[in-house]
């Protein structure tokens, strides 16, 4: 099919959300024509690849259970199919002081109607991870941030990681074995609203005429498709705007330090009693939202933070050496002392496309030929799949998104005016 053809669908974002939505339209049907544009010259290569893929159903909202659980489940069935995605069960860890404990109790509350594997490990079996300082914390130091001794964890068993880059490679391989087209090194400059009936009158579409999609415009010029789904992340907000739609998310920086060093060996590949790898759970550590990942494959531990207050929303994506040694770094060396004398290997910088108000995705169409899925809210890869197909049956305008392997969900919940989520309260 050329260019100056129209197309089915066109899906502008080749991150695992317009990829994965991509693969299910065309299981959907094979005959559709749909492309993928991006303007990186491969997939995941915004914020998918930077991401720090954790996976979990640890979540208070039943959406985001449901979206997680079903999504988790197929990334397991994959594997075991024999696509390698480097899924570690590894656990996800919730180190909490007494404080934070009774303050997350209806969270936790939550999570157990919820069916949420996890459980609730005293101070003394957190002691068999090497290193952690579980009660030492009345220096000065400590004192000044605030920092106090870890009473519980709250240890997630469906919990780990997954390689992003595989996942969305998946999902484009599976896309294009049924004809799917791809389109790299394409930006995008706008998406074309035209009048459903065109009389060539300047400034149209005037008010009184039917507005349409009719496809996006690109440096190397137009290309039509009946139906047009934005999975630009971050960025759907800058097609969106223009036309006076609203994409319903911000972007908040987010950044990932790679460290390494003999004395965090014994957390990456010998801590034994938390899962099968003998590795340290995916951990939050208990103040300002600083969380650890060991990576054994490249026998590192990255180490995030999900701070809020004070971070702007932009798109600035430059990574901070001074945030990781003014603002992480002392906390973490009080929690983990063998910090101290590991090395800032390298660090990279993306954004969250942060719904602010739910936390949880927004899969909709403004119009009738115009899908938007975004709002990942920091957790989009371990919910791609369920979006994949959520998206797909709003596409279709079915009622009901069947997930993985047969779970029903109704597609209007993670609408804009039939929105029906519960907030989240377990955000990283
Ligand atoms: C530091 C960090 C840590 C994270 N950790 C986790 C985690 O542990 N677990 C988790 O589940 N999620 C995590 N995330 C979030 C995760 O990365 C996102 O949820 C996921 O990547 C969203 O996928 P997407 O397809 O919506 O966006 P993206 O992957 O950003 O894809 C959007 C695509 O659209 C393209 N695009 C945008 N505008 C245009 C245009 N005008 N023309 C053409 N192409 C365009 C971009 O090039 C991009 O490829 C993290 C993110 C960051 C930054």
């Amino acid at each position: 099919m050329s260019d100056n053809m129209k197309y089915d669908v066109i899906i502008v974002g080749a991150g695992v959300f317009g990829m994965a939505t991509a693969f299910y339209l065309k299981q959907t049907d094979r005959a559709l024509n749909v492309m993928v544009i991006d303007r990186e010259g491969g997939a995941g290569e915004g914020n998918t690849c930077k991401s720090a893929a954790g996976i979990r159903n640890t979540f208070s909202s039943p959406e985001n259970v449901i979206l997680t659980n079903t999504s988790i489940n197929k990334f397991e069935d994959i594997e075991k199919k024999g696509f390698g995605l480097n899924i570690k069960m590894c656990g996800y860890l919730w180190l909490m002081t007494d404080d934070k404990f009774k303050k997350s109790q209806d969270a936790i509350y939550a999570m157990k109607e919820n069916g949420v594997d996890f459980s609730v490990l005293f101070a003394e079996e957190l002691r068999a991870i090497p290193g952690l300082n579980i009660d030492n914390y009345s220096s000065d130091e400590c004192q000044m941030m605030g920092l106090s001794r870890i009473k519980s964890g709250l240890l997630g068993k469906k919990c780990g990681s997954i390689d992003p880059g595989a996942i969305v490679s998946y999902y484009e391989n599976e896309f294009k074995k049924l004809g799917g087209i791809t389109k790299f090194n394409t930006k995008v400059e706008s998406l074309i609203l035209e009048p459903e009936e065109k009389l060539d009158i300047p400034g149209e579409p005037l008010v009184w005429q039917e507005p349409k999609i009719a496809g996006v415009r690109t440096a190397n010029g137009e290309i039509y498709a009946k139906t047009t789904i934005i999975a630009a992340g971050v960025w759907a907000k800058e097609l969106l705007d223009p036309i006076g739609l609203d994409a319903h998310i911000k972007p908040k920086k987010r950044q990932l330090f790679q460290v390494k060093g003999s004395s965090l060996e014994p957390l990456i590949k010998n801590c034994p009693g938390f899962n099968d790898l003998n590795m340290l759970p995916f951990t939050i550590i208990q103040k300002a939202g600083i969380y650890v990942k060991a990576e054994p494959r490249e026998e590192c531990i990255y180490v995030g933070c999900a701070d809020n207050i004070g971070r702007a929303f932009n798109f600035d994506c430059e990574p901070e050496r001074d945030y990781y040694e003014n603002s992480i770094l002392p906390v973490l060396v009080e929690v983990f002392p063998q910090f101290k004398n590991a090395r800032l290997e390298s660090m990279i910088a993306g954004s969250y496309a942060y719904n602010t108000i739910d936390k949880n995705p927004y899969i909709f169409k403004p119009m009738r030929d115009l899908v938007i899925v975004s709002g990942d809210s920091g957790s989009g890869i371990m919910k791609c799949d369920a979006v994949g197909r959520i998206a797909t049956a709003l596409y279709w305008g079915e009622e009901y998104a069947i997930l993985y392997p047969n779970v029903p969900f109704k597609v209007s919940k993670l609408g804009v005016e039939t929105r029906d989520v519960t907030f989240e309260r377990f955000v990283i």
